[in-house]
């Protein structure tokens, strides 16, 4: 009997608990991006996604599975509470799985697979089960106009991945562009890993050439914001003066040690990530100074 009473004393505990728990926040979410008709970006968990809804069909970029299959498809059934209208095209922002594994519930719902073509040679080597080969290239740039809308695929040049794509809408001014460019912040280790020094400071160059205002990040920024040209002009400075110091410094024989270490920045001390990402920076360019890689 006690045992009993205690039983139902327990439960009455959980519910109680349970009732006073806020509901768990969902992983992910839809918002459309403010002054646009059709523009809208999926997040889910630190990543996000641009997608367009016309009256034609949707363009998805990006599907961002990684090691979260549901991710896909929570992303798939965010567009259809919105469009029953075709998925026209699923375009990659780079090769790199943490933004496009999982495309294959696009592709059956008839999506045509865009990538620039550095990403189809790489994920025809790779062959990572969960990522979807591209069905169709672009060198330069490619044009899709579906519904009344214009999307420019533009390829800037080599930056954070060799396979970057600046998905812009002209009309929108506004600009996807995924991992090269750190809202107030110092690009971190992954950032890094992939990149090209040099190349990609001229990349940025050639996306502020584009006339965009408000850029979407392929992972949330700051509180959310998306990104500004001010941001892209900072991370430019921030890599252009990297880059001079550690030129500098292996220069003088230091790189890579003991310019990884001592080698600072202060005049970017403020940006976010600055202790803990700056060594990174430095070994980056290092290599490429020091060792020409
Ligand atoms: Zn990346």
């Amino acid at each position: 009997m006690r045992l009993i009473i205690a039983a139902i004393a327990l439960l009455g505990l959980t519910a109680g608990a349970l009732a006073q728990q806020p509901p768990a926040a969902p992983p992910f979410a839809t918002t459309k991006v403010e002054g646009t008709d059709n523009v809208y970006i999926f997040r889910y968990m630190n990543h996000q996604a641009m997608f367009i809804v016309t009256p034609a069909g949707v363009i998805a970029t990006d599907p961002i599975s990684y090691a979260r299959p549901q991710a896909a498809k929570a992303y798939l059934d965010e567009i259809r509470k919105i469009s029953q209208a075709p998925i026209k095209y699923l375009v990659y922002s780079h090769h790199h799985y943490d933004h496009i594994a999982g495309g294959k519930v696009f592709k059956e719902a008839g999506a045509k697979v865009v990538a620039h073509k550095k990403a189809k040679e790489r994920l025809a080597i790779l062959k990572d089960p969960n990522t979807v080969i591209p069905d169709e290239t672009v060198d330069r740039k490619k044009t899709i106009k579906l519904g009344g809308t214009t999307l420019e695929l533009v390829y800037t040049g080599r930056n954070h991945s060799d396979s970057s794509l600046v998905m812009f809408l002209p009309k929108e001014k506004i600009i996807f562009a995924v991992d090269f460019n750190s809202l107030g912040a110092v690009p971190s280790r992954l950032a890094m890993n992939d990149s090209y020094p040099g190349e990609w400071e001229a990349s940025l160059k050639k996306t502020l050439e584009l006339k965009w205002e408000r850029m979407i990040p392929g992972h949330p920024g700051p509180g959310g914001r998306l990104g500004t040209r001010a941001d892209m002009e900072q991370q430019l400075a921030f890599l252009t003066d990297l880059s001079a110091e550690v030129k500098k410094a292996s220069d003088e024989g230091k790189c890579f040690s003991p310019a990884d270490t001592e080698l600072k920045l202060p005049k970017y001390a403020t940006l976010q990530n600055y202790e803990q990402n700056l060594s990174w920076n430095v070994h980056r360019y290092c290599g490429y100074w020091g060792r020409g890689i």
